[in-house]
Parts: structure tokens; sequence; C-alpha cells
């Protein structure tokens, strides 16, 4: 059904935008605007066709309804997916055409960066309508949150080695990271800083060798990195990672990572869960790049403010594996429950 694609609940609006002259063809995806404003990053990126462009819309629509309401924003969620032209194309067009197609929806999604898309797209949506933010602002905050997503997934990686390895620290721990981008670089950072050991893989050589000189990481192919013999995985490249295919070969005890939908499939979680591997929500650890727009476009962004509500991140993975334990159910499943029961309008 297009009014709800399985496991999900029915989106309040989407959006198809087609603008011919500039080639520009976005969904604009608003699954709940209970808590306020629907607010998530939009994507550029190529599929393979129209309707997996649609189902990846409402998916990552419907993780920022739970994203937003975890992290205690006053926002909804919403997502906007721009199928890449497969031709030439005038990026510039391409993207104030896809401003003017926010704009048309009066504020009732809000867009930012995500994968594809950058700083300066942003910056140039501007001209076209307020609802958007991760703009650098010159002398005030703003711009790109992918170091604020990677002090989240940094946190909670610590929380999750305290309370589930009973490490306390991270000095020696081993951590696996997938995709050295925009946030699996800062991570990199964070952790080699506090003495982890890291394993790392990308498509990008350039990325890992740059990785092994600066961080003494040692590199494995793509195909290994999932399997590492390591304590933490951190995915932050792919969505669907944790898979029927992969789920049995991990060796790490804890996964927590940057990127959206790591779950193939809810049996997934569990599959994780009874091989006395936890998994911490995507959406739970990764709220920081949201934090950051949110604050931005509320004009209440100061760096030290943004970093300290990022850190409370920590304090909810905390929460979580204690609600974890009162209930019995999985991470996953728990922190479905929990986000559900905050897609109200915040007190
Ligand atoms: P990015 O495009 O900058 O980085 C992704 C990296 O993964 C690239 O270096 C790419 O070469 C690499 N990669 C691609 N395929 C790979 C593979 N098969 N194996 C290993 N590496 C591979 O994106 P990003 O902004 O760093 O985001 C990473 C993930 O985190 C995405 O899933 C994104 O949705 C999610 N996320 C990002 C933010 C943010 O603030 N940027 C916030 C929340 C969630």
């Amino acid at each position: 059904s297009l009014f709800g694609l399985p496991d999900q609940a029915p989106h309040e609006r989407v959006l198809l935008a087609a603008d011919e002259q500039t080639g520009l063809k976005a969904i604009l995806a608003v699954h709940s605007t209970a808590r306020g404003p629907a607010f998530g990053g939009c994507r550029f990126w190529s599929y393979d066709n129209e309707l997996a462009a649609l189902n990846d819309a409402l998916r990552l629509s419907q993780g920022m309804s739970l994203k937003n309401a975890l992290a205690d924003l006053p926002f909804g969620g919403g997502k906007a997916v721009i199928i890449k032209p497969a031709g030439q194309f005038d990026r510039a067009a391409l993207f104030a055409a896809f401003g003017r197609a926010v704009q048309s929806l009066d504020g009732a999604y809000i867009t930012a960066e995500d994968v594809g898309t950058t700083t300066a797209d942003m910056l140039g949506m501007q001209a076209h309508t307020q609802y958007v933010s991760g703009i650098p602002r010159a002398g005030a905050f703003g711009g790109d949150p992918s170091p604020k997503t990677a002090w989240g997934v940094f946190v909670s990686i610590e929380a999750g080695v305290r309370l589930h390895l009973q490490r306390a620290s991270l000095d020696g721990v081993r951590v696996a990271l997938q995709g050295l981008g925009a946030v699996g670089w800062h991570l990199a950072e964070f952790l080699h800083k506090a003495g982890a050991k890291l394993v790392v893989a990308d498509v990008d050589a350039a990325k890992v060798a740059r990785a092994q000189e600066l961080f003494g990481a040692q590199a494995v192919s793509v195909h290994e990195i999932l399997t590492a013999d390591v304590d933490v995985l951190a995915p932050c490249a792919l969505g669907a990672v944790l898979n029927l295919g992969s789920v049995p070969q991990i060796r790490a005890k804890l996964i927590a990572g940057a990127a959206n939908n790591q779950l193939a499939t809810a049996a997934d979680g569990d599959a994780l869960q009874a091989r006395g591997i936890l998994y911490l929500p995507d959406y739970l650890v990764n709220a920081g790049g949201i934090i950051s727009v949110a604050r931005e476009y509320r004009n209440e962004g100061e760096e030290q403010a943004v970093m300290a509500e990022v850190s409370r991140i920590a304090g909810r993975v905390e929460e979580l594996l204690g609600r974890v334990k009162a209930s019995g159910n999985t991470p996953a499943r728990e922190s479905d429950i929990w986000a559900r029961s905050k897609l109200v309008k915040p007190a």
C-alpha cells in the first residue's frame, strides 16, 4: 500500500516535486508533525528506480520522527530525497528548484544536509526557502552537522563500552569503522585521541591511507570490516548492513555507528541480542547532527551548548539500557516503543 509500507505508520504528507527545466525529481516526505514541523536532511542519490527512492524517503523520514522525539527536539520527522539526474545537470539550478518545493510546504518540512548534499547546497537554497539549516554563518553558529553527529556516536560508544564491555575507558579498545566520510572521519579522530585501536575500511583508498598514516589504523577490505576481530563495530557508511548475511559473523560485542537504518529488519536486531551483541539504535546515537541544525535553525546555536546537548545522548543510552533490563525487549524494539511514546506535542 502506498499509505503505509510494511512496519511503517502512514505519512502525513508526501510531495513528489518535479521540474522539467532543471531535471528535478524529488520526494519530500513528512512523516509526523506531532511534535512540531518535520525536520530532516535531504539526500541526493542515484536509485535503481523511483520506487526505491520513495521507499528510502519514507524509511528515513519515519526514522527522523523517532530520532527527533528521542532527542527531545520540538520537531517532527521528515526527509527529502532528490533523485540524481542521469546526465548533465546544473547543480545550483536543481537545488534552487528543490528549495522552491520545500518553500511550497509552508514550513511543514525543514531541510538540511544528508548524504550527497553539502553546506554549499544549503547556502544556495537560502534564496528560495527560509526552511533550511546547516548553513555556514560568518561569526555565528551553523554549518556542517557531521562533527556533532560524530561526537554523539563517540559518547554513545564510550557509554556502551563502560556499561556492556565493563571497561572504564576506550584505551586499547578495538573499533572497526566502516566508512571514513564526513562523520566517520571525525569519529576516527575522537576515538584515536581516546586511545582506541582502529580498524578501517572505505571504498576510497585515499581516506584509508590517511587514516593509516594519522591514526595508525589497520586497513581491511570493505568485505571484511563488518566481521573484523574487534570489540566495537561502528557502521558509518550505508544502511541495512546488519542483515542475515552479516549478523551471524559479527565478532564485535557492541555496535554503535552513524549510518541510518542499519538493521535490515527488526529480526536482525533480535538475532544480535541472541548472540550477546549490544546494538545501540542508530537514530538514538546519531542525533548529534539534527540537534546541531535544529539549534542553528532556532538561533540557539552556541558551540559549547550544542556539544553539551549532544553529550546528553550518552545519558539516553544508559536510560535505554535500564529500560531494556526492565522490559526484556531488545534495545531496538525498546527504543522504538520509547520514541513512539514521545510522538506527541512536547510539554
Ligand atoms: P559521507 O558520504 O560523507 O561518508 C560515507 C563514507 O562511506 C564515504 O567515505 C564513502 O566512500 C564510504 N563508503 C561507501 N560505501 C562503502 C562501503 N561499502 N564500505 C566502506 N565505506 C563505504 O556520509 P556521512 O555524512 O559521513 O554519513 C555517513 C552515514 O551516517 C550515512 O548513512 C548518513 O545517513 C548517516 N548520518 C549522517 C549524519 C551527518 O551529520 N552527516 C547524521 C546522521 C546520520
